[in-house]
This record gives structure tokens, sequence and C-alpha cells, in this order.
């Protein structure tokens, strides 16, 4: 008998994690941690999350509190910035250069400290680049920072990559090639995946991973974030979680990182993902599609039947083909179909290919 697995959140991974388990007929039950009242959990339901924190509501701490919540250890060492650099410092993961701000006296001189501009983080919270300040050399730090963020070194990376990785409990690991990424304003706009990748890249990449997750026993998917700079791969976060920049593994791998993420939890055969093509996904960020989109070949969207505001994530495309030459066609017909202002994506993963 398969377990059920609930879902600590109900957006759209929670619903991802749904549609993955459908064929198989694995429940997966989302559930909002924020919601009133008990959440209907069982004695024997696995709970896993999509979020990375909520209050210490009832129902928040009934999810937390049961006996078989996964990966407490890895959610406490993530969701603070401040413990999670120090985490990657532990292991010896390379990560930008960072301080943790103290008091509003302290902070010129930590900051100055790192020498050059800087990012500005609060500790505990932010997403999709919220919550985070450009900090150059010379300006005044903010009194709102003092106590509450970290800082680390601007780095002029040349692109972003990430590693989408799975261990189940019998510590056995497995992962998806690098993927390459593209933020705007700190909210991702793309991923290409099954580009040609340095090996020695790959193979850095998933030890480290590989050490983060055995060190905090972790069951399930995880993502890591990654600068590359000159050729060298820095760490820039991680997330405990399937990962919007794994979104691509629905149509270029014959299990997605959803699949992946369920069977490390439910603890069926965890076996490396076979990817084939090349794929790439394309974010829908406060913006509705398109029936007509469909006509192009290759092109799969996923909409999250959300309100549609401002800069929201509310749906994303993959479009996925068996080689580079037949994407850029895809990609090419599909750039005349969506809003003018989204032009420059497809412009930037082109000049990928
Ligand atoms: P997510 O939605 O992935 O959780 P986030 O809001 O937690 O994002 P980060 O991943 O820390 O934020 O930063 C978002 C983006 O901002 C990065 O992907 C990168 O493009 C840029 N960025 C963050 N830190 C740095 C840095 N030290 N140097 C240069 N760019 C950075
Ligand atoms: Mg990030």
């Amino acid at each position: 008998m398969l377990p059920r697995i609930v879902v600590a959140g109900n957006g759209q991974l929670g619903q991802m994690l749904q549609q993955a388990g459908a064929p198989m007929q694995l429940e997966v039950l989302p559930v909002a941690p924020t919601a009133e009242g008990e959440a209907p959990l069982t004695g024997s339901d696995i709970i896993t999350v999509e979020v990375e924190h909520w209050p210490d509501t009832p129902r928040g701490l009934q999810l937390k509190q049961h006996p078989n919540f996964l990966n407490a250890t890895a959610l406490h060492s993530v969701i603070d910035r401040e413990r999670q650099k120090s985490l990657l410092d532990r292991l010896n993961v390379p990560t930008s250069p960072w301080v943790s701000l103290g008091s509003e006296a302290e902070m010129a001189e930590q900051l100055a400290s790192l020498g050059r501009p800087a990012i500005v983080k609060r500790r505990r919270g932010g997403y999709d680049g919220r919550g985070q300040w450009r900090w150059q050399p010379g300006e005044p730090a903010l009194s709102d920072w003092a106590g509450e963020c970290i800082a680390e070194a601007l780095i002029p990376f040349s692109h972003e990559v990430s590693l989408i990785g799975a261990r189940n409990r019998a510590g056995e690991k497995v992962f998806y090639p690098l993927t390459r990424n593209w933020h705007e304003s700190g909210i991702l706009r793309a991923s290409i995946a099954n580009l040609p990748v340095p090996a020695e890249q790959q193979r850095e990449a998933e030890s480290w991973l590989g050490r983060i997750m055995d060190d905090q026993n972790y069951v399930g998917v995880m993502a890591m974030e990654c600068f590359v700079d000159e050729g060298r791969l820095l760490v820039n976060e991680l997330a405990p979680r399937v990962h919007n920049s794994g979104h691509w593994t629905q149509a270029g791998a014959d299990v997605s990182q959803f699949e992946l993420h369920l069977r490390a939890v439910a603890d069926l055969p965890l076996i490396t993902p076979e990817v084939y093509g090349v794929t790439v996904m394309y974010n829908l960020l406060g913006r509705d599609w398109r029936p007509q989109w469909l006509g192009v070949t290759g092109t799969h969207v996923h909409w999250y039947a959300k309100d549609i505001r401002p800069g929201r994530k509310v749906g994303h495309v993959n479009i996925h083909r068996p080689d580079t030459p037949r994407l850029t066609e895809s990609l090419t017909a599909l750039r005349e179909q969506v809003e003018p202002d989204d032009h420059a994506v497809f412009d930037w993963v082109l000049a990928q290919l």
C-alpha cells in the first residue's frame, strides 16, 4: 500500500506534485498550513513541503509535529540565510563572500569589509528577489537591515545554473544535468535544459549537493542555485523542495522532478532520470496564455489557476524538441505569439542555443 503524501502548501508546486502522483494513484493532498482548523491528517501520512515556513498556528504546528514530517533539520538550516550560508561554509561548499549584519553601529564596517558592491538579503521570508537591496561602497546602510539581514558580495557571473537532485532514506542520490537559468529583478524568467555542460562542473555540483543532502539526512528533491563566475561555480542558495528551475523535467525527462520527489519520499525506486532532447521553460509572469500557442510543436502549457497580478508567477510553458535546430524553430514561432515585452526572454534563450 502506498502512503498518502500530504504537502504543506497549496500553491502550484503542490498541484504539480498531485498531478505527478495521479498516474500511479498515489494520493497527494496539498494543505494550506495557514488555514483555520485542523488538517485531516492520519498517522500514516507522510508530510512534505512546497513552502519553507509558515506561522506556528494550531494547524501549522500540527503539520510540523506530525511523526512523519520530513526534513525538519534541513528546513531549519535553510529558512534563515545566515544558517544556510554557515552550512555551506561548514561543508566547504563555495559560496559568495558574506557577512551577517549586526547593529546599526556595526553595519557600515561589516558592509565595507566585503570590499565591493553587495546584495543585502533579508535573512527570512524573501523569495523572487523580494527582501533584497543592492548596496554600493560609500552608500549608507538602511536602519531596517540591522540584525535582520546578511550581505553578500555581488558576483559578476557570466550566467546562472541550478542542480536538482534527490535523495532517499537509504542515502541513494540521483541528479539531473545542470540547468541554465535567467533571472531578471530576482525572478526566474526562463530555464534551458540539456545544453552541453563541462563535466567537471556537473561533477562538482553533484558532489556539493550530495554532501549537503547527506549532512542534513535529507529525503526528497532539493535544488541548488549557482552562479558561474569565470567558469567556476559558486552556490547562491538552496531550496529544500521541488523548484521552478526544475519544471522543464515535466517535458524533458522520463521522470519529472515532481515524480522523483514522490518516489524519494514514498520509498519507491529512485533511478537516474533519463533526459532527452532540449527543453526550455518559460515562466508566465502576470500574463495569460493563449490557446494558439499549442499549435507550436513541442509546446506544453501549465496554468496555475491563480489571479493574474503584475509580475506574479501564474503559469509556465515547456517547449521541448529532440534537438537544438528544431527547438530554435519552435521558439522562433512562439516568440511571435507572446506579448512583445517577453521577446527578450526568447532572445536570451535563442542566444544560448
Ligand atoms: P528564489 O525565488 O529563487 O527563492 P530569492 O528571492 O530567494 O529567489 P536569490 O536566489 O538569493 O533570491 O536571488 C535572486 C537572484 O538575484 C539570483 O538568482 C541572482 O540573479 C541575483 N543575485 C542574488 N544574489 C546575488 C549575488 N550575490 N551576486 C549577483 N547576483 C545575485
Ligand atoms: Mg533564488
